[in-house]
């Protein structure tokens, strides 16, 4: 078994959750890399990480699966021991107007979006309390606080991952656990590439800072939260949304 602590960063593979993982890697724990089903890239991130002196190791499974969630968790425990630093990162937004909002579109995304942080963080908190150490780190977002007209269904996720991590913090904290939220506003990924040209320079002019944020702005945020310099935050909500909303 590793000396280093065991991270893991959901929805690892791209985006956010990629950037995370490579500074989390480079801080020094071994990052457990889960993703859904894009192997490859995950598979190149793990190289890469590798390459520059790191530890990572794959970690399919999809989060909206509560029992494939305890089967992942247990078994990178049983090999690295306990999730000393979960990021749960994993989304999806599938953007509609209420009156269309489809039933399958609002399950999907609320089992994603946040039971499946809720799945993932119940998992590791386990092992978490045994330690009693452990930091948690659940990626929501400005739209959870400020609201998006096309994403009702997303932005009711993403304030449901602000009420639990407030909860989870009020309740861990005794075990030494802290849990924060980190709500980004628009960071260039996938998820953010289908903005035609309108909407990105409208999105521009609402960013006080005045520039689309990177995956790495967020990174830097999550290495501070998942590291001892944050020994004394907890159930705090922290924007990294170049003033977006204030
Ligand atoms: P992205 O580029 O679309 O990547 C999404 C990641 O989540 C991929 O690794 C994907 O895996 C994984 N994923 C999706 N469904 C999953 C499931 N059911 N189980 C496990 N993994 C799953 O997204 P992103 O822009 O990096 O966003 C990451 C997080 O930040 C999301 O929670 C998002 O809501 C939040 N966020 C993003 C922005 C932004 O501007 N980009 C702003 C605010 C908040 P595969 O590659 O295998 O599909």
């Amino acid at each position: 078994m590793s000396t280093k602590p065991l991270a893991l960063v959901t929805g690892a593979s791209r985006g956010l959750g990629a950037a995370i993982a490579e500074k989390l890697a480079a801080s020094g724990f071994t990052v457990a890399l889960n993703f859904a089903s894009n192997e490859a890239k995950a598979a190149e991130l793990k190289a890469k990480i590798e390459g520059a002196g790191g530890s990572a190791v794959l970690a399919k499974f999809d989060v909206a699966d509560s029992a494939a969630v305890d089967a992942a968790i247990e078994s990178l425990t049983a090999a690295h021991g306990p999730v000393a630093c979960l990021v749960a990162n994993a989304g999806i937004t599938i953007d509609s107007l209420l009156m269309r909002l489809k039933d399958e579109d609002l399950d999907r995304t609320l089992d994603v979006d946040l039971k499946g942080a809720i799945y993932c963080v119940r998992a590791a908190s386990r092992g978490m309390m045994k330690a009693r150490a452990g930091s948690v780190i659940l990626i929501s977002s400005v739209v959870g606080e400020m609201g998006n007209a096309g994403q009702t269904a997303y932005a009711a996720a993403k304030a449901g991952l602000i009420g639990f991590g407030k909860s989870l913090a009020k309740e861990l904290a005794s075990r030494s656990i802290r849990c924060n939220i980190v709500t980004p506003g628009y960071i260039q990924t996938d998820m953010t590439g289908a903005l035609t040209e309108a909407q990105k320079d409208a999105i521009l002019r609402s960013i006080p800072l005045g520039s689309l944020g990177s995956p790495d702005d967020v990174a830097e945020m999550v290495s501070f939260l998942a590291s001892p310099r944050a020994r004394y935050v907890t159930g705090q909500v922290i924007g990294v949304n170049g003033g977006m909303y204030i």
